[in-house]
């Protein structure tokens, strides 16, 4: 409901039903270091909360998120209680309400109008306290008012020094990262050793320095920059841009990118710099902080139980892309779906270029309204997937027309079909070639008839050669041939030759599921095949025959004597016996897997998965037929990639090699 409508007793309501979702996933990010929805999700309901409690402030609870630092004292590490809290930030989603904030403190202190822009860092807030310029004391946030200690931890880690160059009593407060490279060896090696990964860079950050054993924290090589004190009556700075420079000349590691601005617009170009940089940093961060630039002003100002009223962090939005739709590709599968693809101009969206998106089928074609021509906004599905959001209306052509969905097959011509219950378009033509093509890669893969060397790409080559039109020419390819195609010499027209005799003799169930019957897989080949004993047998069943095998149910069975029940079928069969496919059962043969998608294909898991654990994941594909690799290379057929994958998904990206997010993946699994 909109905020203007909303009545007290509504708004009671919303935020008593918001809270505990908020406190769970607030549990899941501080105290077990592993988020189960994005920042930008938790953002959201925060801020939906946040504006529901300033309408009514009479609906507040003292438990409300909004009213508490959120952060764990849940570990087994010693209690440090802060005299003067560690507050959180209060936060800001857009240039307006930003503008708003810095309007409110320029109107009520017209005479310090400085405010010092810092980045805001992707990790967590530790506070260090000092004896005579000694490090006695380092601690967590915690809930802001007890953190845990971590003071053996803080001594294995570079950036803080042990000493200052003053022997002055100080807490200083900043920020513990990870930095992007540590962050992405961590989570490899975590993979390699069968372990879950992290989300995220803070929480790697928060994970490895809230440790029991020291040298955990050693081993992760995490880092520091300071931008507080929590009492200062020792410096000499009056600014906060001067305080930067103190700590550092204390021994502080400072972040060096922070600047002093004077109005909306010196605010505006800062975060404009550093949203378009972020990328390239060699740390995460996920917002910029503007502080009032005079301490002496901070103080005056103060805070609420939760954040400093003199500070304001700007979040970044999720990252996203303007892209212009060029064309609309359609690709023929197997089975005739047919499925449309949108070709992009080349973008950059968080860190890797995409040309490409899946519009997955018509009817997502016309309820987006995407047009050729329209601009786009880009996002990544689950940070991995490119995905159209809305196409941009004051950036639609005048002349722009809607998409007209093709009525005809991109292949063969032709009339496309839209099938009971289906959302997917379909060529229904038998000959169409690129069903054809694909048919007859499936009919050579390994789990159906086997004919090794003979992939898409030669196929293609048979195709446009017109060698082959469908897989019973395949018996009748001959040497002179073959020695004509790109790439071919007697050895692999021999071989291949070889492959395809050997084929001959397969058992049944091989060629049976060889022929892509719909819901036909691996398993029901085989069993219908020893029921039936032949191709003859089968042909001759009814639906109700097949049906009456245990296991065996009525969708495959109609399917099965749908396809030989047409004379196109019937043909190919005769023509397969014709040039010598053996059609009867042989007992002796391996049983064939049931042929899933993952057949045959190689997969690297990466990234953490949520709904799963990686080692469940794989042994899921291995039960369906894939080999898990755990590398991945230009023989790497898919990429699973959870939250915070790295390197790994880089490479795949890299090598054009498919990548998955985890809901692609259970969609799969559950089909
Ligand atoms: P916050 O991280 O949004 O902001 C406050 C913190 O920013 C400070 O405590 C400090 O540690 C840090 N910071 C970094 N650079 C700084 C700088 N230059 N100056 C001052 N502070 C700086 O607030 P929070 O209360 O720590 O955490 C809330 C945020 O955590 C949410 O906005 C959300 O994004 C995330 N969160 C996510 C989930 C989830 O399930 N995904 C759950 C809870 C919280």
């Amino acid at each position: 409901m909109p905020l203007e409508q909303i009545t007290e007793d509504q708004a009671r309501q919303e935020a008593e039903a918001i809270r505990p979702q908020l406190i769970k996933w607030g549990k899941e990010y501080y105290e077990q270091d592993s988020p189960s929805v994005q920042d930008a999700e938790y953002d959201q309901v925060y801020d939906r909360l946040t504006k529901l409690e300033e309408k009514y402030p009479g609906i507040v609870t003292a438990d409300s998120p909004t009213q508490r630092v959120g952060g764990s004292t849940d570990s087994e590490l010693n209690k440090v209680e802060h005299p003067i809290p560690m507050l959180s930030l209060g936060d800001v989603f857009s240039k307006e309400e930003l503008a708003e904030f810095i309007n409110r403190l320029q109107k009520e202190y017209p005479n310090d109008t400085e405010f010092n822009c810092e980045l805001k860092i992707d990790g967590l807030s530790i506070a260090l306290r000092y004896e005579a310029g000694k490090l006695v004391q380092a601690s967590t946030r915690g809930n802001g008012h007890i953190g845990e200690d971590i003071t053996k931890n803080a001594l294995t880690i570079k950036s803080i020094p042990q000493t200052l160059t003053r022997p002055i009593d100080i807490e200083v407060r900043g920020e513990c990262y990870m930095g992007k490279e540590e962050f992405l060896k961590l989570n490899e090696r975590r993979q390699n050793d069968g372990k879950s990964t992290f989300a995220n860079p803070r929480n790697a950050a928060a994970g490895s320095l809230r440790q029991l054993d020291a040298q955990v924290t050693a081993d992760r090589h995490l880092s520091t920059f300071m931008y507080n004190v929590a009492d200062y009556d020792d410096l000499q700075a009056t600014t906060q841009s001067g305080l930067l420079q103190e700590l550092k000349e204390l021994g502080f590691t400072v972040n060096e990118n922070s600047v002093v601005a004077h109005n909306m617009d010196e605010i505006n170009q800062y975060i404009d710099k550093y949203q378009e940089r972020r990328n390239d940093l060699a740390y995460g961060i996920d917002g910029i902080v503007i502080k009032t630039n005079s301490l002496a002003l901070q103080m005056e100002i103060g805070h609420t139980v939760k954040v400093p009223k003199w500070a304001i962090a700007y979040k970044f939005p999720p990252e996203i892309a303007k892209v212009k739709i060029l064309d609309i590709e359609w690709t023929v599968g197997r089975t005739g779906v047919v499925t449309p693809t949108a070709i992009m101009d080349k973008a950059k969206l968080a860190g890797t270029t995409v040309s490409r998106a899946s519009l997955h089928n018509p009817d997502y074609i016309e309820k987006k309204d995407i047009r050729i021509g329209d601009t786009v906004i880009l996002y990544k599905a689950g940070d991995i997937i490119p995905e159209v959001e809305r196409f941009l209306p004051e950036l639609r052509p005048a002349d722009s027309k809607p998409y007209q969905i093709p009525t005809d097959c991109p292949s063969c011509g032709a009339k496309l079909v839209h099938l009971d219950d289906e959302v997917a378009l379909r060529c229904i033509n038998p000959k169409c070639p690129a069903q054809l093509s694909e048919q007859v890669t499936h009919f050579a893969s390994r789990n159906a008839m086997d004919i090794d060397g003979l992939g898409p790409k030669l196929v293609a080559q048979l195709f446009d050669r017109k060698l082959i039109d469908d897989v019973a020419s395949l018996y009748k390819l001959n040497h002179d041939e073959l020695i004509e195609l790109d790439k071919f010499g007697e050895k692999s027209a021999d071989n291949l030759l070889k492959a395809l005799d050997d084929s001959r003799s397969n058992s049944l169930e091989r060629l049976l599921f060889g022929l892509g019957i719909r819901h036909v897989g691996g398993k029901a080949a085989r069993v219908i095949a020893e029921h039936f004993g032949n191709i003859q047998n089968i042909m001759k069943a009814t639906s109700e025959e097949i049906a009456a095998i245990d296991s065996i149910g009525g969708i495959i069975a109609d399917s099965v004597e749908t396809y030989f029940s047409d004379p196109n079928s019937q043909e190919l069969i005769n023509e397969l016996i014709a040039v010598g496919v053996n059609t009867e059962f042989k007992s002796t043969n391996p049983v064939v897997a049931e042929e899933t998608f993952f057949t045959g294909k190689r997969v690297v898991l990466t990234g953490k998965l949520i709904e799963m654990t990686r080692g469940t994941a794989a042994k899921w594909l291995e039960a369906h037929g894939a080999e898990v690799t755990g590398s991945v290379s230009k023989k790497t057929d898919l990429v699973i990639a959870g939250e915070a994958a790295g390197s790994k998904l880089a490479k795949a990206e890299k090598l054009n090699i498919p990548v998955w997010n985890e809901q692609k993946f259970k969609t799969e699994m559950e089909k």
